[in-house]
């Protein structure tokens, strides 16, 4: 009997935990949409998956020219270059992004806490917001889900 009882309340908090984060869950995944059909297995892996690309393999780590960073899958605005600066850490980085460009979320994945960002257009993940370095806020994005624009 207590067995039982124990095993029974253990499933009601395995109910009630999963209940919490089921919706969430599904609500989040649902505003993920694939509007670039062209997307490769490595974007998709990053953006529906949160993968994150091999640093100093961007060629955006390089571009210094003026003009705006779309998003990759639905094409929003999302990084001014004035905003782009060279962080070292290997991917691209910016100090701010565009008033509205993003949402963010805690990401507790690798055993850290992190603030992750994703399109508010699309819902696809593009990277972490850190606190450090000179400037107070570091946009670490993955130059895959990007696409750079110059200005006309
Ligand atoms: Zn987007």
């Amino acid at each position: 009997m207590k067995i039982y009882r124990r095993n029974f309340f253990k499933l009601i908090g395995i109910s009630i935990f999963s209940s919490f984060l089921l919706p969430y869950k599904l609500l989040y995944s649902a505003t993920k949409k694939i509007i670039n059909l062209d997307l490769s297995d490595k974007q998709k892996s990053i953006m529906f998956d949160e993968a994150t690309e091999r640093p100093y393999s961007s060629p955006l780590n390089h571009e210094k020219r003026n003009g705006f960073f779309h998003c990759a899958n639905c094409g929003a605005k999302l990084f001014s270059s004035k905003a782009k600066f060279d962080s070292g850490t290997g991917w691209p980085s910016f100090t701010e992004s565009l008033p509205g460009a993003f949402k963010t979320k805690i990401d507790y994945s690798l055993g850290m806490k992190r603030i992750e960002y994703h399109c508010a257009n699309c819902g696809v993940h593009h990277g972490h917001v850190f606190a450090d370095g000179l400037q107070k806020k570091r946009f670490c994005s993955n130059g895959l889900c990007l696409i750079f624009k110059l200005e006309n």
